[in-house]
């Protein structure tokens, strides 16, 4: 059976990693077609459209992208696309796996961190309802509703229950941001109600920032809206290794687009040495959606043969290998 697949390249170090995991994908012999839909900062500075219509047609047709890194301007310019195609396609749930790999030089490498962040992904303060009141004083909206934080909350503990986790900790402010954060914990707590054998926890955000570098071991499954998720995931991929290494997927009802967390890290953009581990691992997710079980698991043991190695591995994790030589050891360690 043939899948069809919108691959984004996106921009910065997108397009190199996304070759990447598109040749990785190919390796394992799973048959796609890809659509390659063009979504980067020279396009929409271009064109005007922050979202052009065609990439939403793509995944309206296929259901399911795998997408590189898109650049949003800091402090103006055009808004997020990101955030866009996340509201535009309902992509409510952002999924991120953190654990860490064999041979990986962490701070941490020692420890077994293996945890799954759940961010709410379409609203919170990324409502993008900002006002300037009068000259010099902002407001920018927090958009907190019962729908998103319970489907959010139910996704997760679904996920919990399947997978046969034993642990949720919801994470929040609500000690200051009474009403919003106060709605995101009541609607967690009704949904953990309904699932009594797995524990629930709740966690303020400055003391759960800190638990995780202290003790990072002690999380299982993490429950968050929007904002905390994005800071949080950042948080958690340095425990791991860095953003190199850790993968992501935003699910809807509908469709489904993969994703590495990271951003498009123009420090490094063109040089050759982007770790495109991240977006294997999305791919691997996305491997695991369209239930080519085996395909996955053959790309997810290559991987991580190739991190026991050492040899080729790049930069940011201790190696010297490029993006290529480490592509090509993937591919070489699945035959
Ligand atoms: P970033 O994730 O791009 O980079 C942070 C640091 O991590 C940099 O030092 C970078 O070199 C390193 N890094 C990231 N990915 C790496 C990889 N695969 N291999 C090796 N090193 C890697 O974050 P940033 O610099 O804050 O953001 C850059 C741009 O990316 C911004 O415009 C931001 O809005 C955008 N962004 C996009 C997405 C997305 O498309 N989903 C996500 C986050 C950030």
């Amino acid at each position: 059976m043939s899948h069809q697949v919108t691959l984004i390249p996106g921009d910065g170090i997108g397009p190199e990693v996304s070759e990447a995991a598109r040749r990785a994908v190919d390796a394992t012999g799973v048959k796609i077609q890809w659509e390659v839909a063009e979504l980067n900062s020279d396009l929409i500075i271009k064109t005007g459209q922050s979202l052009p219509q065609s990439v939403v047609d793509s995944i309206e047709l296929t259901r399911i992208g795998l997408k590189g890194p898109v650049t949003t301007p800091i402090g103006g310019g055009y808004t997020s696309v990101n955030v866009g195609l996340r509201k535009r396609l309902d992509l409510y749930a952002n999924v991120r796996p953190v654990h860490s790999l064999p041979g990986v030089a962490s701070r941490f490498q020692d420890v077994n961190i293996d945890m799954v962040i759940f961010r709410e992904n379409t609203e919170d303060l990324y409502s993008g309802l900002e006002h300037e009141v009068v000259k010099d004083v902002v407001t920018s909206l927090k958009v907190i509703t019962r729908t998103a934080s319970t489907r959010i909350a139910e996704y997760a503990f679904k996920f919990a229950a399947q997978t046969n986790r034993k642990k949720v900790t919801a994470i929040h402010k609500a000690n200051i941001i009474k009403l919003a954060d106060g709605l995101f914990l009541r609607c967690c707590r009704e949904v953990a109600s309904k699932y009594p054998e797995i524990e629930y926890k709740e966690m303020i955000v400055d003391n759960a920032s800190m638990q995780l570098v202290m003790r990072p071991e002690q999380f299982d499954v993490l429950l968050l809206p929007n904002l905390y998720g994005d800071i949080v995931s950042d948080l958690a991929a340095g425990l791991v290794g860095g953003l190199g290494i850790v993968p992501g997927a935003n699910m809807g009802e509908k469709h489904a687009v993969f994703e590495a967390v990271h951003g498009s890290a123009p420090d490094i953009a063109g040089r050759g040495v982007a770790n495109p581990t991240a977006m294997m691992l999305s791919a691997v997710l996305m491997l695991q959606h369209m239930q080519e079980l085996e395909a996955a698991k053959r790309l997810h043991q290559a991987i991580e043969k190739v991190y026991a190695g050492k040899k080729n591995v790049t930069p940011d994790v201790g190696g010297s290998a490029s993006t290529t030589q480490f592509t090509d050891a993937v591919i070489a360690a699945m035959k």
